[in-house]
């Protein structure tokens, strides 16, 4: 079997606030790093990594953001053909919370309405600098209707379960 083959193919886009983890989650994934090295961004549009899911092959098309969110800048073609949305916060920044109803809006705007979106709380190895707490998080998960998952891209907590449990899903959709 080449490398080329599989039996699904999957776009999932980050979105989230500047700072709030997401290169650092796509690196921990895609590669197993933290941090991330030189510079946050990845400077590529995407990252590729295919995984086995019940004998499956799924090929996950990862795209980050690289820098546009500090400037609201993402555009429309970001969000097009996107198959997931992983839309970030920091656990310990409230700031990245209060922000998530524009994000929300864009994803309203541009993305499919078939789009899959998992809303994830970032940093809880910063348990002691905590500024949203998991039950508010959830309930504004569930009233939007987003799966919802608390990650630590640093000690790799819930990472692989976050793209795993995601691909789970684009399966049973698809
Ligand atoms: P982005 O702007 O959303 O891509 O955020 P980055 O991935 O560049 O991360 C921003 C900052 O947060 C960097 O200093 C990272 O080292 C740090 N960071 C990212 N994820 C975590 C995490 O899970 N725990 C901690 N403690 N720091 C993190
Ligand atoms: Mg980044």
């Amino acid at each position: 079997m080449s490398s080329d083959d599989y039996d699904f193919l999957f776009k999932i886009v980050l979105i989230g606030n500047a700072g709030v983890g997401k290169t650092c989650l796509v690196r921990r994934f895609t590669q197993g790093l933290f941090p991330p090295g030189q510079g946050a961004t990845i400077g590529v549009d995407f990252m590729i990594k295919t995984v086995e899911i019940n004998g499956e092959k799924v090929k996950l098309q990862i795209w980050d953001t690289a820098g546009q969110e500090r400037f609201r800048s993402i555009t429309q073609s970001y969000y097009r053909s996107a198959n997931a949305l992983i839309l970030t916060y920091d656990i310990t920044c409230e700031e990245s919370f209060r922000c998530l109803p524009e994000w929300l809006r864009e994803i309203e705007q541009y993305a499919s309405n078939k789009v899959i979106t998992v809303l994830v709380g970032n940093k809880i190895d910063l348990a002691e600098r905590r500024e949203v707490s998991q039950q508010r998080a959830e309930e504004f998960s569930e009233a939007q209707d987003m799966y919802y998952l608390e990650t630590s891209a640093k000690e790799s907590d819930n990472v692989e379960k976050l793209f795993l449990d995601l691909a789970c899903r684009l399966i049973s959709e698809a």
